[in-house]
């Protein structure tokens, strides 16, 4: 199998042939590397209907970063309607069952997800392993689902404290990993389609975020383990995300971080002011590549 390096230099390659054809049209979407950066609210179990209302109209979407918002399922429509049609930002649903119909009181298909307006879902959020039982295999099998149901999936995965401290980080990332991508058939899914959020659960909702080196570490490991997943040009096309108490003040030096393309942001995101500085220091954290 080709070696990151490898892949990189053939695109690279690739790109210098095709920009001297072209005059240059072409860059920036084929350069390694060059991933539209993703941004996405996670509003957990918080704010209510006015609180919907009025939060679109602080939100200020920087050019080049993509903004998914994951409120509570029963505020989809009314954001949907708040966010008005120019569609500034995309929705997304915090959970999803894989069934497509049927006796699961609570539980929502990915159709009626993709009903009420949601083209993301998040699956596998550390909240809802620990405190609704969720196992690998349930988190493999919503994964699968929510492809096939036509919905894009922020898959979270991260170690607890003790883990990180026992020197258990990468065992841990990458048995989430494996086992949320064992029921992937081919052909692999298309790289815009899946995004892997790693979100030390330490970090998240504690103030404490990751270091940015600890960050880049893992989001290095994620894609490495997803190249040898799918391949190399798959993981170098995919984006990675970091998620755990991210705030305007350190979503600049975490951005800035080569495998880190943006945010899965909980707290900070119920703020629209903050969620767009957040978005705005990623701009500018990858423009400046
Ligand atoms: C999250 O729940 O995914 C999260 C990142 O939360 P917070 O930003 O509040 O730590």
């Amino acid at each position: 199998m080709a070696t990151r390096e490898e892949v990189e230099r053939l695109v690279r390659q690739v790109v210098g042939e095709v920009l001297a054809a072209t005059g240059g049209a072409a860059a920036v979407a084929a350069e390694p590397g060059r991933r539209a950066p993703l941004v996405a609210a996670n509003w957990k179990m918080n704010l209510l209907a006015a609180d919907v209302r009025a939060w679109p109209a602080k939100l200020e979407p920087p050019a080049g970063v993509e903004l998914v918002v994951c409120p509570p399922l029963v505020w989809l429509p009314l954001l949907r309607e708040a966010l008005g049609p120019a569609a500034r930002a995309a929705l997304g649903a915090q959970n999803v069952h894989p069934a497509p119909r049927g006796a699961f009181t609570g539980e929502h298909s990915c159709a009626m997800l993709r009903d009420a307006g949601a083209s993301w879902v998040i699956v596998g959020h550390s909240e809802r392993r620990a405190l609704f039982g969720e196992t690998d295999a349930f988190v493999a099998e919503k994964l699968r689902a929510a492809l096939a149901g036509g919905l894009r999936v922020i898959l979270c995965v991260g170690e607890r404290l003790a883990e990180r401290d026992g020197g258990a980080t990468f065992r841990v990332l990458r048995g989430q990993l494996t086992a949320a991508l064992a029921d992937l058939g081919f052909p692999a899914p298309d790289p815009a389609t899946l995004v892997v959020a790693y979100e030390p659960v330490w970090a998240i909702g504690t103030g404490r975020h990751a270091t940015a080196e600890q960050a880049q570490e893992a989001a290095a490991f994620l894609r490495e383990r997803l190249a040898e997943r799918f391949d190399w040009r798959w993981a170098l096309a995919a984006r990675i995300l970091y998620g755990g108490s991210v705030t305007p003040a350190s979503a600049a030096e975490l951005a800035a971080q080569p495998d880190i393309d943006g945010f899965l942001v909980g707290g900070a995101s119920l703020d629209p002011a903050a969620f767009s500085s957040i978005a705005a220091a990623t701009a500018r954290a990858k423009e400046r590549r």
